[in-house]
């Protein structure tokens, strides 16, 4: 399998699956914890060494502490490392899944205090990545989860403060004496020092944020798609197209066409082959009105086996034109069925225009007085709200 299946596999579940990250098994968030967890470390390696070999920078480290701090960034990027390879292999372990789920965001949240602690626990830096973990935490986990981490991880900022405050530890051990009395804040090994440590933690903020909202987006697309569209035949439904008929009339001053038409004897389809193949053919029909009509006009299913075409800024005539079309490759198309036999078929149509004095509803129903006529007249026809006589005056 190649790295592409992989990148493509852990794409999907993250960006276009319809299983939202905070419905996810605690065990998988920690997984990806585990591995945003290794890249911070591997960030942190890249700019202690680089600090270690700028001159610039070298000087503002404190000597003693160096080597500890690499080997504590390298001693968890390993951890991470690890237990992200473990959980790929005993994903199907229960106990091993529950110690996952507890320990990620715990060891996540301790190593990221840490860190804060090495560049100072009241910087600017760590209070606000504190403040970022518990705000992921609360999104994404459940309540015993983040309290039975925010708690100790808590003790643990608070004795580390306190030994701190009464200089039994020292204050941001990774920079040196000359730095710590020094007008550090205004120095650039410390500004890039707090950054370090913050911006991990904002980056994982942003990514975890930035998945939810994603998959947010995704469902909110699908969610209005469903509600706007048919789900046999998937062209507009009847609802949607009471909305934008509501939006054309306030507008008042778009001319619009409406075309309703009805499938003849659509009954007789239903009861000599089943009602399978009845609804392959209203999927047949909708297809062809969609490639008869222009981008901007609308296709919904009004009904059963009822359609109705929308068809903006047209006069009578070329809504008549259109009709017809639409009436001629109905006519012409062959539905072939499991029998092997082509089924043929037809509809009737009924085309009124927008009047200025008519709601939409009239307009409707004109459309539907049309389309009436048609059926009586034979079927498998066009017929136009001014052949009925009965167009209600201003
Ligand atoms: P007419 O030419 O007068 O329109 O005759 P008709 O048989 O088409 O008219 P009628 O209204 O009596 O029959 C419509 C049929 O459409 C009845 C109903 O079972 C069928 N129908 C409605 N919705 C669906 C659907 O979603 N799928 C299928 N297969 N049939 C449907
Ligand atoms: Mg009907
Ligand atoms: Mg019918």
């Amino acid at each position: 399998m190649s790295i592409f299946h992989y990148w493509g596999r852990f794409r999907f579940h993250l960006l276009e699956s319809d299983n939202l990250i905070i419905y996810w098994p605690n065990f998988d968030k920690g997984v990806l914890l585990l591995i945003f967890g290794a890249l911070c470390q591997v960030s942190a390696i890249k700019w202690y060494l680089f600090s270690y070999f700028s001159p610039d920078n070298r000087v503002w480290i404190n000597p003693d502490f160096f080597l500890i701090r690499i080997v504590t960034v390298f001693t968890t990027l390993v951890i991470f490392s690890f237990l992200t390879l473990l959980s790929f292999r005993y994903k199907r372990n229960k106990k091993f899944r529950t110690f996952i789920a507890y320990f990620a965001p715990l060891f996540f949240g301790g190593v990221m205090i840490y860190a804060g602690y090495t560049v100072g626990i009241y910087s600017p830096a760590t209070i606000a990545g504190f403040v970022n973990i518990v705000l992921i935490g609360l999104v994404f986990y459940s309540r015993e989860i983040i309290y039975s981490i925010a708690i100790p991880a808590s003790i643990f900022t608070v004795v580390i403060s306190y030994l701190t405050y009464n200089g039994m530890i020292r204050y941001a051990p990774v920079f040196s004496d000359v730095l710590t009395m020094s007008e550090f804040y205004h120095n650039k090994f410390w500004i890039g020092s707090m950054a370090e440590v913050y911006l991990p933690i904002l980056l994982v903020s942003v990514l975890f944020f930035e998945i939810l909202l994603s998959q947010w987006r995704r469902r909110e697309k699908i969610i209005k798609k469903m509600s706007q569209t048919d789900g046999l035949t998937n062209v507009f439904n009847r609802r949607y197209i009471g909305e934008e008929l509501s939006a054309l009339e306030r507008k008042n001053k778009t001319a619009y066409a409406v075309i309703l038409l009805d499938l003849d004897h659509f009954k007789l389809i239903n009861d000599q082959y089943g009602h399978d193949v009845g609804d392959t053919v209203l999927q047949r029909v909708a297809a062809i009105l969609c490639t008869t009509t222009r981008e901007q006009d609308i296709v919904g299913r009004f009904g059963g086996e009822e359609f109705i075409l929308i068809l903006k800024d047209q006069n009578l005539q070329q809504a008549i034109e259109i009709a017809e079309r639409c009436r001629r490759i109905i006519e012409l198309e062959d539905v072939q069925i499991e029998t092997g036999e082509n089924l043929k078929m037809s509809a009737s149509f009924g085309v009124a225009l927008s009047l200025p004095h008519l709601n939409k509803e009239q307009t409707i129903r004109m459309a539907d007085r049309a389309l009436y006529l048609a059926k009586q007249k034979g079927r498998n026809q066009v017929r136009h709200y001014l052949e009925l006589n009965l167009v209600p005056s201003a």
